[in-house]
C-alpha cells in the first residue's frame, strides 16, 4: 500500500502539514500499512522519539472522523497535561479536546461533562474509574490509545493497563498501544488480536560505548571503547574517572550529561561530588548565570529543599529523585533540557515519560536491594539508554553501559540483550479482588461463568490452566463475599454475583476492599477517637502501601506504639493479623499517623522532614495518600450510617489539604491562604472570609499592601460565589 500525506483524510493533510511534518518517520509508515487509520488495532514497539505518539494522535483523529470517540491514556498526571496540550492544537480543526484528572472519584457530573469531548485524555487509574462506571458515551467509543504499554509488566500498577485493554477488547474497541522496545511484543499483539509494528528505527543515531573498570579503588582505571566515527581517541582509552571525562568534555563542547543510579543517597553523592568538577571548570558568564537561575529555584520550592538543590545548581549540576517536591522536579527538568543544567544524577522516575534527553547517558547497572546487588534487567536499560540523544539537537547520542562493571562482557550482555518478556500482574491476589469487585459493581459481569469469560480474556489467563484461574476467582468470590462487598446465590444452573452497597461504593471510590474492611474494623461499635487514631488506620491500610519510609523508623517508634494502644490512642494491633496481607502494615500506619498527625497540627514542614528523616516529595505523596483515603473512609462511614466517624473523617481531609487545625479551615480556604498566613491571621482575630471584609486596613496592616489586597480581592470573590 502507499503511505503518503496526500493519501489521508483532508483534515488530517492539513494538520500534519500545519504541524510542519513533510514525511512520516519509518514506524509511522509502518503502522499505516498496517490498518491504523482502518479500525485496526496496532501495537507499537519502537524506540523513544521515533514518533510514536502521532501515530496515536492520527488515529483519534480518525476515531472522531468516523463519528466515534477517542480516548488516550498514559501513566503519568503530567505527561497526561502535556498530552492535552498538545493535542489541543486540533481544537481550531473543530474537535473538541477534553482532560479528565482528579483527586477523589469519578462523579455523576464529571461522566456527563465528558460526554461532550471528540478526544479524552486521561491517566490509566482515571480510565479505569470512568470504563468501571459504564457511562452510555463509552459505547460509543472507537480507538483507546494506551501510551507506554510496557507498563503492563509493571509491578504495582500493570493489572490496571491490563483491565482496560481487556474491556477494550471485549468492547472491539481498536486498541493503539505504543510502547518502548519489549521482548515479547508479538505475545501481547496476540493477546489483543493486533497487528505489530515493531521499529529499531531512531531519529538519532545511538552509540554504545563499552565501559569496565579494573584495579582496586585507590588506583582504579576505567577503559572505554569510543566510537571510531565521531571520536579520533584511540581505542579503548583509558581514564581515571568516566563522568568526570565526559563533563569536561560537555564543558568545551556544550552539551549535557545524564547518569543513572538507583538509590537516592547515590544520586545526590554524585552530584555534588561532580559540582565540584563542573564549578573549577565553568567560566565566569556561566557561574553568574547559574547564580541567577539558583536565585529563581527559591520562589518555587520549601527553603529547607532550596538550601540543598542551590549549591549544585550553582556550578550546573544536580540530581533528579522523588523525594523532590514535584516543583522542583519540573525546575531541574526544564533547566537540563534548557542544558543549563550540565550533569544530572537521576534515579529511574526520570526515565518514566518524561521527555528529557541528554547527548550522554552514562549508566551504572548494579544496585542494593537491601540485602545483596542486583543488576538491572535489559529492558530496563533500553529504556534509559533511550535517553541518548535529543533529535534536532544532538548529532548523536552515545550511552556508556555498565560504568561500575569488571569486564566488558556486562556491557555487551547490555547491547547484544533481547529485552526480557513482560507478563501479567492482574491475576496475583491484591489486584484480583479489586477488578473481581469492580465487574461485578459495574454489572460487566453477573455469574461467576461470566467472570470466569471475563478473565479468561486477561493477558495472565493465557500462561495459566482453566482450573488455576477457576481457583483464583473462587477465592476473590469467597473473600469479597466474607468482607461484604458482594452476595452470591446458587441458582439450578448458575452462581448469581451481585454487589452490596459497600461493595459499590467501594469500587467507586478506587479503593481496595481490604482498605473498606480496615475502616469498618477500626471505628465500628466506637465511638470517641482521637486524630491520631484515624490516621494511623488509613495509615496502615494496603493502598498506602506503596509509601516506602526509612527503615529505621520501624524500630525507633515500636515502644511508643504499644504504648499508644494499650492507652486505646490508635487501633489495636491484631487488626493487621485479622487477614494475612502484606500490604496491611500496623506499624507503617502509626508512623504515617504520626506524620500527618504533625501536618494537621502545624508543625512546620522542615521539622516534620528533620524529625521523620524523610523528603519533601514523600511528605507531598503522604499528604496526598492521606487526603484521598481520609476521604474514602468518611465515605465508606457514611454509607453504614456511622454518621459521626464519617463527620470528623470530613474535617480529617480538609485539614490534611490545607496542613492546619480545625480553627484555620475556613481562612485555608482561600487562594493565597497557605497554613502559615491562616495562622498569622488567627493569632490576629481573624477568624473568617466575613473577618477579612471586615477589617481590610488590618489586613493590609498585618500581611502588607500586595498580599494585603491579594486576598481580600479573593475574599470577595469567595463571598460572591458563595452567594
Ligand atoms: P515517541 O512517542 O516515539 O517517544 P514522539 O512522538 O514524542 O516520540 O516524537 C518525537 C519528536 O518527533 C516530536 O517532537 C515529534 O513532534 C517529532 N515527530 C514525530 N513524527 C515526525 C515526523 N514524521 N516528521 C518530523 N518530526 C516528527
Amino acid at each position: 500500500m502507499d503511505i503518503s500525506i496526500e493519501s489521508l483524510p483532508k483534515i488530517i493533510r492539513d494538520g500534519i502539514r500545519e504541524k510542519g511534518i513533510v514525511s512520516f518517520t519509518p514506524p509511522q509508515i509502518e503502522a499505516l500499512r498496517s490498518g491504523v487509520l482502518d479500525d485496526i488495532s496496532v501495537i507499537v514497539s519502537a524506540p523513544t522519539a521515533s514518533g510514536k505518539t502521532l501515530i496515536g494522535e492520527l488515529a483519534l483523529i480518525n476515531a472522531v472522523l468516523r463519528g466515534k470517540k477517542g480516548i488516550y491514556t498514559s501513566p503519568l498526571k503530567a505527561l497526561v497535561y502535556e498530552k492535552y496540550q498538545e493535542f489541543r492544537f486540533w481544537e481550531k480543526y473543530g474537535f473538541r479536546i477534553g482532560i479528565s484528572m482528579g483527586d477523589y472519584e469519578v462523579t455523576e457530573e464529571e461522566l456527563k461533562r465528558l460526554e461532550n469531548y471528540d478526544i479524552i485524555v486521561t491517566t490509566y487509574e482515571r480510565l479505569d474509574s470512568i470504563m468501571r462506571r459504564r457511562p452510555l458515551w463509552m459505547n460509543n467509543v472507537g480507538t483507546i490509545v494506551i501510551d507506554e504499554l510496557h507498563m503492563l509488566g509493571d509491578r504495582s500498577r500493570g493489572h490496571i493497563v491490563e483491565m482496560i485493554a481487556i474491556r477494550a477488547k471485549l468492547m472491539g474497541i481498536q486498541i493503539v498501544g505504543l510502547s518502548a522496545t519489549i521482548g515479547n511484543a508479538e505475545e501481547i499483539a496476540r493477546w489483543l488480536n493486533a497487528k505489530l509494528v515493531k521499529s529499531d528505527w531512531r531519529p538519532v543515531k545511538l552509540y554504545e560505548v563499552i565501559a569496565y573498570y579494573s584495579g582496586r579503588s585507590e588506583d582504579r582505571q576505567w577503559y572505554m571503547y569510543l566510537p571510531k566515527e565521531i571520536f579520533n581517541d584511540q581505542s579503548p582509552i583509558v581514564v581515571d574517572d568516566i563522568t568526570k571525562y565526559w563533563i569536561l568534555r560537555a564543558v568545551k563542547e556544550g552539551f549535557n550529561v545524564l547518569e543513572f543510579r538507583y538509590s537516592r543517597k547515590a544520586v545526590e553523592e554524585l552530584a555534588s561530588i561532580y559540582s565540584i568538577v563542573l564549578c573549577a571548570n565553568l567560566d565566569h558568564k556561566d557561574r553568574a548565570f547559574l547564580d541567577k537561575l539558583a536565585e529563581e529555584l527559591e520562589e518555587y520550592v520549601p527553603d529547607f529543599e532550596y538550601e540543598k538543590l542551590a549549591p549544585l545548581i550553582r556550578c550546573g549540576a544536580s540530581y533528579h529523585h522523588a523525594g523532590l517536591t514535584p516543583e522542583a522536579r519540573r525546575f531541574i527538568e526544564n533547566a537540563f533540557r534548557e542544558r543549563f543544567i550540565r550533569y544530572l544524577a537521576a534515579t529511574p522516575t526520570l526515565a518514566m515519560g518524561v521527555n528529557l534527553p541528554a547527548r550522554v547517558v552514562i549508566i551504572n547497572t548494579k544496585y542494593f536491594n537491601g540485602r545483596s546487588l542486583e543488576k538491572i534487567s535489559v529492558l530496563e536499560y533500553k529504556q534509559l539508554s533511550g535517553r541518548a540523544g535529543r533529535p534536532q539537537y544532538d548529532p548523536y547520542g552515545i550511552v556508556v553501559v555498565a560504568k561500575d562493571s569488571r569486564s566488558m562482557n556486562e556491557s555487551l550482555s547490555y547491547i547484544m540483550g533481547v529485552p526480557e518478556p513482560i507478563t501479567s500482574t492482574l491475576l496475583s491476589d491484591e489486584a484480583l479482588r479489586k477488578h473481581v469487585l469492580a465487574v461485578i459493581v459495574s454489572g460487566e459481569v453477573n455469574t461467576f461463568d461470566k467472570l470466569i469469560t471475563f478473565f479468561s480474556n486477561s493477558f495472565g489467563a493465557s500462561r495459566l490452566s482453566g482450573d488455576v484461574l477457576r481457583y483464583k476467582l473462587s477465592s476473590a468470590v469467597e473473600l469479597l463475599e466474607e468482607l461484604s462487598m458482594i452476595r452470591s446465590r446458587e441458582t439450578d444452573t448458575k452462581t448469581l454475583l451481585t454487589p452490596t452497597k459497600l461493595g459499590i461504593t467501594t469500587s467507586w471510590l478506587y479503593i481496595d476492599p481490604l482498605t473498606s474492611f480496615i475502616v469498618i474494623e477500626g471505628l465500628r461499635d466506637r465511638t470517641n477517637v482521637s486524630d491520631l487514631y484515624y490516621l494511623t488506620l488509613i495509615g496502615m491500610t494496603p493502598d498506602f502501601s506503596d509509601i516506602s519510609l526509612p527503615k529505621g523508623l520501624y524500630e525507633w517508634f515500636s515502644d511508643l506504639a504499644e504504648e499508644y494502644e494499650i492507652m486505646g490512642e490508635i487501633p489495636p494491633e491484631r487488626i493487621e493479623h485479622s487477614f494475612r496481607d502484606p500490604g496491611i502494615n500496623w506499624m507503617r500506619g502509626f508512623i504515617i499517623g504520626l506524620i500527618l498527625r504533625d501536618w494537621i497540627e502545624e508543625v512546620p514542614e522542615r521539622n516534620i522532614i528533620e524529625k521523620y528523616g524523610i523528603e519533601a516529595g514523600d511528605l507531598r505523596v503522604i499528604r496526598e495518600n492521606g487526603e484521598w483515603l481520609a476521604y474514602a473512609a468518611s465515605a465508606i462511614c457514611r454509607v453504614l450510617n456511622m454518621d459521626n466517624h464519617a463527620n470528623r473523617l470530613s474535617v480529617i481531609v480538609e485539614r490534611i489539604k490545607h496542613g492546619v487545625k480545625e480553627d484555620a479551615i475556613p481562612l485555608a480556604r482561600l487562594r493565597y491562604i497557605g497554613r502559615v498566613r491562616a495562622r498569622l491571621l488567627l493569632n490576629n482575630n481573624i477568624k473568617s472570609v466575613e473577618d477579612i471584609l471586615r477589617y481590610r486596613e488590618k489586613i493590609i496592616r498585618i500581611l502588607g499592601e500586595s498580599w494585603g489586597s491579594k486576598i481580600i480581592l479573593e475574599a470577595e470573590r469567595f463571598v460572591e460565589q458563595k452567594q
